[in-house]
């Protein structure tokens, strides 16, 4: 298959990879030179605009920082959408609101285009090994027209309904992973601080109805979980700021059908607080450190 993909960060670069690793002729753009440079290396054949690269191809896949980023690559001056032809395919992976991917796909289909979405969660660490889940939000036909390109990137691909609702799965799961994290951290600070050794209190959390993933594989207490970014000074996990993005994404789509999301408000501002005191690229685990400053 002939493949444009646009958005060569640290997601999309190791998933064009897996691409040219599965013999795909992929032919790659980002605004960025060193990913451009790596992608080349790797196999890649480098374009000069989104529109040059998607001129090449039966398949777009995107991989891009927030909405306004996507609208530009589908609809901007140099988008996609004007130089695909009929019958071609779209894949948005980047997180952003279910309401901007749909207004595209709308679009795309009066251009007889199919477009989906299928943001992933995984990481890098899933986006370098091909074992992402992708959420699909899709019609049926095109939703079993992209599985074999997902599958050589993943190893979940998970259907969730029409266009958008690949995003609704992602937001909402990452606004409960937010607020199952802040509580984790919550009831760690309060049990050390009231006397109960860590890995004890952690220990019957993790066999009694607290337990959650937060408390048992990613647990925000330094040296519970010894793979967990907490065991390694917060590095290298999922960043605060990405948190903070989806956090934002699950209020403001809350917003658009008047929907309450208490919780998940009073969470977003732990992580915005976090973001303001230079924690943005620690991990979200980090946000134990608002219950106990002096850790820091
Ligand atoms: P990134 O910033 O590393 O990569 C995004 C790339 O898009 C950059 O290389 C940038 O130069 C490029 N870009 C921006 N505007 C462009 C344009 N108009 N045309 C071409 N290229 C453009 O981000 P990332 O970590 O790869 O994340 C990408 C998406 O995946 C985000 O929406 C993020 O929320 C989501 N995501 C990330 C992770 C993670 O762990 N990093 C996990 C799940 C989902």
């Amino acid at each position: 298959m002939k493949i444009a993909f646009i958005g060569l960060g640290n997601m999309g670069g190791s998933m064009a990879q897996n691409l040219l690793k599965a013999r795909q002729e992929v032919f790659g753009y980002d605004l960025n030179e060193k990913a451009l440079q790596h992608f080349a290396e790797s196999g890649g054949v480098v374009c000069s605009s989104p529109q040059a690269a998607a001129k090449e191809a039966d398949l777009v896949i995107t991989m891009l920082p927030a909405a306004k980023h996507v609208r530009d690559v589908y609809l901007g001056e140099e988008g996609v959408l004007a130089v695909l032809k009929a019958g071609s395919l779209c894949i948005d992976s980047s997180t952003i609101d279910p309401q901007t991917i749909k207004d595209i796909a709308a679009i795309g289909k009066t251009k007889k285009i199919s477009i989906c979405d299928a943001p992933v969660s995984g990481g890098t660490i899933g986006a370098q090994a091909g074992t992402l889940t992708f959420m699909v939000g899709a019609d049926e036909q095109t939703f079993k027209a992209v599985g074999t390109v997902l599958g050589f990137m993943g190893k979940n691909i998970v259907y969730c309904g029409d266009v958008g609702t690949g995003q609704v799965a992602k937001i909402c799961n990452n606004l409960i992973l937010g607020i199952s994290m802040t509580a984790v951290a919550e009831g760690m600070a309060l049990g050390v601080k009231l006397g109960i050794d860590p890995q004890a209190l952690a220990g019957v959390i993790n066999s009694s109805s607290g337990r959650c993933w937060s408390s048992e594989v990613c647990n925000p207490w330094p040296d519970i979980c010894a793979n967990a970014p907490a065991s390694r000074g917060y590095q290298d996990g999922f960043a605060t700021q990405l948190m903070l993005k989806d956090l934002g994404l699950a209020i403001e789509a809350a917003g658009q059908v008047k929907q309450p999301i208490l919780l998940g408000g009073l969470v977003q501002q732990l992580y915005q607080q976090l973001c303001l005191q230079g924690n943005a690229s620690l991990d979200f685990s980090s946000i134990i450190q608002q219950y106990l400053p002096h850790q820091q």
